[in-house]
């Protein structure tokens, strides 16, 4: 039998029916093949970066237990998020769907179209939180802990939370 890794995936979006696309995304992780969904982070309402006539976001993360590598895993996570419709236009357009992969076991990865840990992840707070909510004993390739980027990023540009999607204020 082939090993199970874990993988820790951002979802993000701030476009058309963010709690269908969140769903789907989440039931689209849950199907992959040899793959299972370990947690699920609460919801965080964050302020876009980049041109500020943008729509909140909504961030989480999700645990997959996945026997997929990496490579693998990010080529679904691209599949998954063009099925969802996104428009790849511009650098910070609005979203339908944002899937990154963050972390896969202790591994590093420095390879054309795929970078892990994830380049952003030690800078984005609405990223972190909800990792640290699931993860919070995770470290990162280098040590790290995952509570301590936390710490140093602070809750700036955090909104609100939500413990599930249906939560979520339309
Ligand atoms: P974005 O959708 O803006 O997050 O960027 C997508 C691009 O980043 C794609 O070309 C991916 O190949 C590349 N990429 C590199 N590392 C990662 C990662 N860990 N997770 C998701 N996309 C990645």
């Amino acid at each position: 039998m082939a090993a199970e890794h874990r993988a820790w995936i951002a979802l993000g979006a701030n476009l058309g029916d963010i709690r269908s696309s969140l769903r789907g995304a989440l039931a689209a992780l849950a199907a992959l093949p040899g793959s299972r969904l370990a947690a699920v982070s609460p919801w965080y309402r964050s302020r876009a970066i980049g041109p500020h006539d943008q729509p909140d976001y909504i961030n989480g993360v999700a645990e997959l237990r996945t026997t997929l590598g990496p490579h693998a895993l990010l080529a679904e996570l691209q599949r998954i998020e063009a099925a969802a419709g996104r428009e790849r236009s511009e650098r910070w357009a609005a979203r339908t769907l944002d899937l990154d992969l963050l972390l896969f076991d202790a591994l590093v990865i420095a390879s054309d179209g795929l970078v892990v840990p994830h380049a952003h992840l030690a800078e984005r707070n609405f990223v972190v939180f909800p990792l640290c909510d699931i993860a919070p004993r995770l470290r990162l390739p280098d040590g790290t802990r995952v509570t301590e980027l936390r710490e140093r990023l602070g809750n700036a540009g955090l909104l609100a939370t939500f413990a599930t999607l249906e939560q979520l204020d339309d």
